[in-house]
């Protein structure tokens, strides 16, 4: 047998991180435990060391105000074209909610990347970046926001040599390998190692 199964209440404890990495509907807290998200059924993988929760309710779709995580599939002129993979929760710790059933259309229109005058797109969102965003209508192709802080990229990889880039600033990010810098809409949780752990899962499905 490589998977067990329990009924589990969200903030209820599953697991230390040491033990199961956090799977869709489960985070890490400050502490190192994975927690449960969202109500459902806790499903520990023994063979691949996760834990996801299966939510009692069927899985939902972007709804306006939604957090979700998403892939940058294409940058035009004045606007970024992205498929939308599952829903976070930024408010305190960062929590992984749901991994869709399907993924998204999603599109984020120029005017609503950033607060401030958007000259080149180009130098906000780049291609297989992952970001943060919220979305701001009810049905697809899905509109997103990335104005406020938190939202904007958390990975994307160095044009040069491929390798995972960490934040610099608001506006650029930095290759700890190869020193290229580049231009970027950062979130500013983007440097949160909870973060990162708790959205790891969508990484790993983004990798080709
Ligand atoms: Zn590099």
């Amino acid at each position: 047998m490589t998977e067990n199964e329990k009924r589990v209440l969200p903030g209820e404890a599953l697991a230390i991180v040491e033990e199961f990495d956090p799977g869709p509907g489960t985070y890490v807290d400050e502490s190192g435990y994975v927690r449960a998200a969202i109500p459902g059924i806790a499903v520990f993988d023994v063979n691949l060391k996760i834990v996801r929760i299966k939510p009692l309710r069927s899985p939902r779709l972007p709804r306006v105000g939604a957090e979700v995580v998403a892939t940058v599939t294409s940058v035009r002129h004045d606007v970024v074209f992205v498929d939308i993979l599952g829903e976070v929760s930024l408010r305190g710790v960062p929590r992984f909610l749901y991994e869709y059933s399907s993924i998204f259309p999603g599109a984020i229109s120029i005017a609503n990347i950033s607060d401030e005058y958007v000259k080149d797109i180009n130098d906000y969102y780049r291609p297989s970046d992952v970001i943060l965003a919220k979305v701001v209508s009810n049905t697809a192709p899905y509109h997103l926001s990335t104005k406020e802080p938190i939202y904007g990229v958390v990975y994307a990889r160095c044009a040069r040599c491929g390798h995972l880039l960490e934040p610099l600033n608001n506006r650029a990010m930095k290759c700890p390998r190869c020193g290229h810098v580049e231009k970027r809409k950062v979130s500013s949780l983007a440097g949160s190692k909870l973060l990162r752990i708790n959205i790891k899962h969508f990484l790993v499905r983004t990798r080709s």
